[in-house]
């Protein structure tokens, strides 16, 4: 039906902030793309970087597979990703490219690490630039203009859904996705002190109630000129 592509940062991004969505979206028949930017190989605090790395695209790809997802590579490291950046932005212009998405969920531009707002920051300027003809990358060709939809921020903060996605048929297999993440159960252990998968259940369940859902998940739309829509893309 349509074409989904989540850029996301680290992997395990996804499935925290919309992997029940994503579901759902397969469900109705989408094609669903995911691209984690960044390796995510500074996110243990034992583990070195080059190990992790390994590790970590892994459980990404077990992850993805469980919900049948295709899984992308974005070329970053952790800390390593800028805007304002020429070679980073045409990096996520060939990845929309090659997509060409329907519709494109990304991070809030207010979220709470560098990684994440530096991403939002590019893909807000590599989704215009990539339905652009004469401006080339590795990739030739050009992406249509699309609705791009920012997924909730870490535990919610500071972010006021626009729209809502009942996912509380999804729940369990978004946990199942996130526990494939087993590197960072540990981390969000030792570094932020928290059981991860409790976190991202309960901030589900918080959003929920917002919609009149069990659980729900919680996005709002880019509003900028040529961005606008009267679909509902989201399932
Ligand atoms: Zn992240």
């Amino acid at each position: 039906m349509y074409t989904v592509l989540v850029i996301s940062c680290h992997p395990d991004d996804m499935e925290i902030a919309c992997a029940g969505t994503l579901l759902k979206c397969k469900e109705r028949g989408d094609r669903v793309v995911v691209c984690h930017l960044s390796s995510g190989n500074l996110g243990h605090e034992i583990i070195p970087p080059e190990e992790l790395k390994v590790m970590r695209a892994k459980e990404a790809q077990r992850s993805g597979a469980l919900g049948g997802f295709e899984v992308m590579w974005g070329g970053f490291d952790d800390l390593e990703i800028y805007d304002n950046n020429k070679e980073a932005r045409d990096k996520v212009v060939d990845v929309i490219k090659k997509v060409d998405p329907d519709f494109i969920i990304t991070h809030d531009p207010d979220d709470y690490m560098p990684d994440h707002t530096a991403t939002a920051r590019l893909v807000f300027d590599a989704c215009f630039t990539a339905t652009l003809p004469n401006y080339h990358t590795p990739t030739e060709g050009r992406a249509r203009m699309v609705p791009v939809y920012y997924m909730d921020t870490l535990a919610g903060v500071r972010f006021n859904p626009t729209e809502y996605v009942d996912v509380s048929k999804y729940i369990d297999k978004k946990l199942e996705m996130l526990n494939c993440h087993e590197s960072q159960i540990v981390w969000m252990r030792d570094h932020d002190h928290i059981d991860f998968p409790d976190m991202v259940k309960t901030c589900c369940r918080y959003r929920g109630f917002q919609c009149g859902a069990d659980y729900a998940e919680g996005f709002r739309q880019c509003q900028v000129y040529l961005k606008g829509t009267t679909k509902r893309y989201l399932p």
